[in-house]
């Protein structure tokens, strides 16, 4: 079982997103426990303010650190920090931050990491979310998400407050929130027991490295466009051979990138 603690001040954005299909089946069967946590609930004050403008002026406005860091705190209890991807304390925090304070002072990554929350700011900055990334999540017993909006999150939560930073591609969406459903989805999926048929994990883009062989399914003739025969013929070994072709000469067209690094690793062309 994992769990996933997504921190917004839009819950309803991902309600039903969280809801439907795999994953509202996941949560019902307890495969997973998925939940959205209202980061204005921490907010103080008569407004609930969790945003307010910058410091040294510009543009638009910065969430707050003080409610975002009491929902974390609320929802990982008294939690260490640790810096699982190699953060480093302090990066990019301006002068005055407190030393002793985050991921260096507090490194965990030892017997136990597994059993602490790690907690994650969605972030344009951050790194790239790969099928690996989650791979390594899924492994994880509690992920906790913090969705930004606006300008983004004061530095002082990304620098002290979180373990890493992750970023779903190099655009900017108005919310972590879109970024939130892909990583979680991604993630859930890994988890076992969430997809019914485990192999088709096994078999799907990105886990050895080449995109997917091309799948299809009735009609057999669609428009006048045809499957191809062997996938008809019955012959397991030869629609074996022909997938594994496929997938390759697919990641060689379409994504040369992934073709090279593949290459590199098995040394075949
Ligand atoms: N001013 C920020 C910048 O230039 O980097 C962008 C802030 S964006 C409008 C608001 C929030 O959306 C961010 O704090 C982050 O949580 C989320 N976000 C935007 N793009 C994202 C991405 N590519 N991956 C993950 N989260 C993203």
């Amino acid at each position: 079982m994992v769990r996933f603690s997504v921190l917004t001040i839009f819950p309803e954005t991902l309600e039903a997103a969280f809801s439907a299909s795999l994953l509202g089946k996941a949560r019902e069967r307890g495969v997973v426990d998925i939940e959205t946590i209202d980061i204005r609930q921490y907010a103080a004050g008569p407004h609930l303010m969790t945003d307010d403008a910058p410091f040294g002026g510009g543009a638009g406005m910065v969430m707050k650190p003080e409610p975002i860091v009491a929902a974390i705190e609320a929802v990982v209890g008294a939690r260490k920090h640790r810096g699982t991807y190699g953060r480093k304390e302090g990066a990019g925090a301006g002068a005055g931050a407190e030393a002793g304070v985050g991921a260096g002072a507090e490194a965990g990554v030892g017997a136990d990491a597994g059993k602490r929350a790690r907690v994650i700011l969605l972030s344009p900055g951050g790194k790239r979310f790969t099928q690996e990334m989650a791979k390594e999540l899924a492994r994880e017993r509690h992920l906790v998400f913090v969705c930004g909006r606006y300008e983004g999150v004061d530095d002082r939560v990304r620098a002290h407050f979180v373990d890493d930073e992750v970023s779903i591609g190099d655009y900017v969406l108005g919310g972590g929130e879109a970024a939130a459903w892909v990583v979680v989805e991604a993630v859930a999926r890994l988890v076992p027991g969430v997809v019914g048929n485990a192999a088709s994990i096994d078999s799907e883009s990105f886990v050895e490295g080449l995109l997917e062989y091309p799948q299809y399914t009735r009609p057999r003739v669609f428009r006048g466009r045809a499957v191809p025969d062997v996938l008809v013929s019955g012959d397991h070994a030869a629609i074996a051979k022909w997938r594994r072709e496929a997938q390759i000469a697919r990641t060689k067209a379409e994504r040369a990138d992934l073709y090279a690094r593949w290459i590199a690793k098995c040394g075949k062309d």
